[in-house]
This record gives C-alpha cells, structure tokens and sequence, in this order.
C-alpha cells in the first residue's frame, strides 16, 4: 500500500495536498453528507498537469479517484483521492463564435450570469448552485428544455484526463465514439477539465424584447390533489411552458401546499392564456413577474448545504390523482416522523421534448419522458435514514401507479445508486456500451462506477 504523503511532492505548489481530519464534512461542505466517505487526501488544484499526476498515481497504486465540481451528489466522496476542482471555476465567453467555456468548478449560476452579460442564454438547470460540467455531463434538465433541449445538446467539447492521465480532446470530430459516451455518461469517464457549449440570444429564444421572463407562481392545499391530479393527466404543455410543481410544508405550519412555478416564454398577455386553465382551477395564491434570465436560479430553497438529502428522479409518461394523493400521503407520513424531516418535499417537472426528441447526441436515454418526479428526504439525523429511505420508494411506487408504463425510469445524473443499468440507461445495449467504454478508459475502475 503507498503511503499517501508520497504524493504531494509530485505535485506544483499551485495545488493543495490535504489529509482530511475529524471536520472532514464540514470543510467539504456538501449539498448532502449521506454516504460522504473520509478520504485519505483532498487535493485541490487547477492545474491539468497535477490531475494527470494524481490520476497516474492512483492508478499505480490502486487507489479511487472522485471528482468534485459543485458537490451536490452522494457521489463524489471515496476511501481514496477526492480532486476538489470547486474553485477552479473561470468562465470564458467567445465573442468570435458566441460558444462559451467554462472549467469544473463553475457554477451553474456563473456560467449564465457570463452568458447574460452578452445577451445570451444557455441550456442550464434550475438551480444556480450546481456544477455546471457535472450536470452537461449527465444530460442536462433545465427550465429551456423545451425550446433547446437537453444541456448535451448544446455540448461542443471537452477536454477529458482518463485514468492513464492521457489528456483528450473530446468532441462530434476529435474522438467522437468517447463524445458519444461523455454525452450523458461522462461522470464516469476520467476528469473533465473544461467543456465548450453553445450559447442563444436570449431575446429571440425567450420571445421577449427585454430579457426578461414571464414567471408564476400558483398555489393549491393539498388536499385538491385529486382535482390536481387530474387536470395534470390530460395537460399537455407548449414549448414556451417549463412548469415546476412542487408539495412542500409550508416553513410558518399548515397543511401541505402544491406550488406551481411557471416559466413562460412569451408575452404577459400570451403567458395569461397559456395559463387560464390552471387559474381556472382557483388557486388560493398566486404571483406573476417579469424575472430577468440572469436571476432565474433558485439558489438558497433546494440548494442549501448541509445536512442530509436523499433524491432519485423518476420518470413519468403521466400523473393522475391516484398518483398525487400517494405522494401527499407520502410526505405526510415521512413528516408525522418528526421535525428533523420538515424540509423534506417533492418536486414535479414537466419539461415539454419537443427540441430533445429530435436530438440524438449522446447516450441519454430518456427523450421520450417529460415528467420527472423528484422526491427529496432532507433531515439531519443519522436514525432518519431508513425513513428517508422509504419515503423515496413510496412516493416512487404512489406516481408509478398512476404512470402509463410500469418500466422503472431514473435519470442517471439524479440517480439513489441502487438502480439497474436498464432503468438508468434504457436498455442493456446502452448499458453495455457505456460498460465498454469505461472499461477502455478507466480499467481499473479508479474513477466513479454507475
Ligand atoms: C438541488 C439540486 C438541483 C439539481 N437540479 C438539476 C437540474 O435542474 N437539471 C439537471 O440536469 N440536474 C440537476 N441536478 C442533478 C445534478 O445535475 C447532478 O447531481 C450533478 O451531478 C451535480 O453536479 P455537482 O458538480 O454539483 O456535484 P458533484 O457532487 O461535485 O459532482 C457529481 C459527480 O459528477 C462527476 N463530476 C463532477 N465534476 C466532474 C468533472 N469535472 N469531470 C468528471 N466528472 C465530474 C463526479 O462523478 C461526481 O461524483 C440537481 C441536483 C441537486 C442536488
């Protein structure tokens, strides 16, 4: 077994060698500490040389390898080596071909707070506080799916270290059988040091003049779950509609709430008939406003670090009532536990394919599905495990009922670990192929296995 400590004196003194102590979860200030496993040595660094030392090192010496960008996975802590890239986080837009670039650490938030600044949008996801390379790498979800489709759509390159600590450039031209894998099966490759993606203006893309978005916010007690539920089952969204629900307690007491929040890109009078049919449904709250893109993050709700969380997305062709009552009695049950687990909630996204569907890059799986069931146990205390466990196989089961396929879809990048490749892949051919392909570049398995 090396001795760790032979590392350091490898590496350049821009990085920083680490051998974690008692206050490792707190130094290392994740989105959740279950399953955070205390590893031998953090390095930090933003240096592509030093990761290839590390990575030939850990090869060398049979040691894991994680990677950490935005630390919002249960899966980036090992017995091993933790690369923590989170502050390498420059952000560089190209003015010569409107394509923008960023490093491991940038956050969601950065990238298109950089983006905005040029009057351009990219393909993000909702919540500013994850990393932007993790999430391309996994597929990408976001509230523009519906106009521009899945983050890996809008990949352009990247540049890859695989455990040999041979340094790719990965991209349709340059190694185009990795860019096919890396395209939604990335977090299990090597390590990403940079990626290229496309950018849009935002005008144009969001049909607006100032740009800005048409944002609501509607709210129902859940005991209309039903009626809820079944307005859901025959509702089909435009491509200008991103629609996020979420059940929740709210912070002041009461019973649980459903709240709708509503993207509309468009008008605020195009945005009012789109949405007629949910105000029809007299909700007992409800809020509109012009967001600017660049604010459209959620930050602090979902984001917060600390703590425990555990989430599985579910994919979903159809929710009904049946489906909806199952996960308010779900929540309910997880909450009359105890307060430790009051923040925990369900989140629903209905991200109409139109742009994914038409799309092929890549190996994500799922084009076919625009429901997602995000069902998030968060609570501090180690002996709630087992009921956070629960709650997420029972708000599983409850919507899964109600679905019209009874196949288990998980999307990979929101994935409990305990899935099998068919319902993280699709099918065994994927599975198999994305298996080929790690086995080619990461032999011994230094890097995270799916
Ligand atoms: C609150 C919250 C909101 C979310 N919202 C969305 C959303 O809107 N859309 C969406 O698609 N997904 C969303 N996700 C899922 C998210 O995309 C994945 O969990 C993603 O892996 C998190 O990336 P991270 O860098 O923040 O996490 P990390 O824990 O730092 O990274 C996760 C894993 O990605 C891999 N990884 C990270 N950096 C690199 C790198 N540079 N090279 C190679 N592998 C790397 C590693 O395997 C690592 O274990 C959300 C997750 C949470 C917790």
């Amino acid at each position: 077994m090396a001795n760790i400590t032979s590392l350091k004196p490898l590496l350049s003194h821009s990085s920083t060698f680490t051998i974690p102590g008692g206050a490792f979860a707190e130094d290392y200030n994740n989105w959740t500490n279950y399953a955070l496993t205390t590893p031998k040595a953090v390095i930090k660094t933003t240096s592509e040389s030093d990761i290839q030392t590390v990575v030939k090192f850990a090869s060398e010496h049979n040691l894991r390898v994680s990677v950490r960008g935005g630390g919002h996975s249960t899966f980036n802590s090992c017995d091993g080596i933790i690369l923590d890239l989170a502050g390498w986080d420059e952000v560089v837009y190209d003015d010569g071909d409107d394509t923008i670039r960023f490093r491991p650490g940038a956050l969601v938030g950065k990238v298109v707070e950089v983006a905005g600044g040029r009057g351009r949008c990219i393909m993000s996801g909702t919540c500013n506080t994850v990393g932007m390379t993790s999430l391309c790498l996994g597929g990408g979800l976001g509230p523009l799916t519906p106009k521009l489709g899945m983050a890996i759509d809008s990949l352009l390159s990247a540049r890859l270290i695989t455990a040999s600590g041979e340094l790719l450039t990965v991209s349709p031209e340059s190694n185009p059988e990795v860019f096919h894998i890396l395209a939604g099966a990335g977090q299990t490759l090597g390590v990403v040091t940079e990626i290229q993606m496309k950018t849009y203006p935002i005008n144009e893309t969001l049909n607006t003049v100032d740009e800005t978005v048409f944002s609501a916010s509607v709210t129902f007690p859940a005991s209309r779950a039903a009626e809820i539920g079944d307005f859901l089952s025959s509702m089909k969204w435009d491509e200008n509609t991103a629609v996020y629900l979420m059940l929740l307690s709210p912070p002041k007491g009461g019973g649980l709430l459903f709240i709708f929040s509503v993207n509309y890109y468009g008008s605020d009078e195009d945005a009012k008939r789109a949405l007629k049919v949910l105000y029809d449904l007299k909700p007992i709250a409800e809020t509109t406003s012009r967001v600017p893109y660049v604010q459209g993050g959620q930050d602090e709700a979902v984001g917060e670090r600390g703590g425990f969380k555990r989430m599985a997305a579910v994919g979903l062709k159809r929710v009904n009532a049946e489906g909806l009552k199952g996960m308010a009695e779900a929540l309910e049950n997880l909450l009359a536990v105890g307060d430790d687990l009051g923040k925990s909630c369900v989140l629903l996204e209905f991200l109409g394919l139109g742009a994914a569907s038409k799309s092929s890059v890549g190996v994500y799986p799922h084009r076919d599905i625009d429901i997602w069931c995000i069902p998030i146990a968060w609570y501090n205390r180690p002996e709630n495990h087992e009921s956070a466990e629960k709650f997420g196989r029972d708000v599983r089961k409850a919507v899964k009922a109600g679905d019209v396929s009874e196949d288990m879809v998980v999307y990979p990048a929101c994935r409990a670990g305990d899935e099998k490749p068919e319902e993280l892949w699709g099918n065994k051919e994927t599975a198999d192929r994305i298996a080929e392909m790690k086995a080619k570049l990461d032999a011994k398995g230094v890097f995270l296995k799916f």
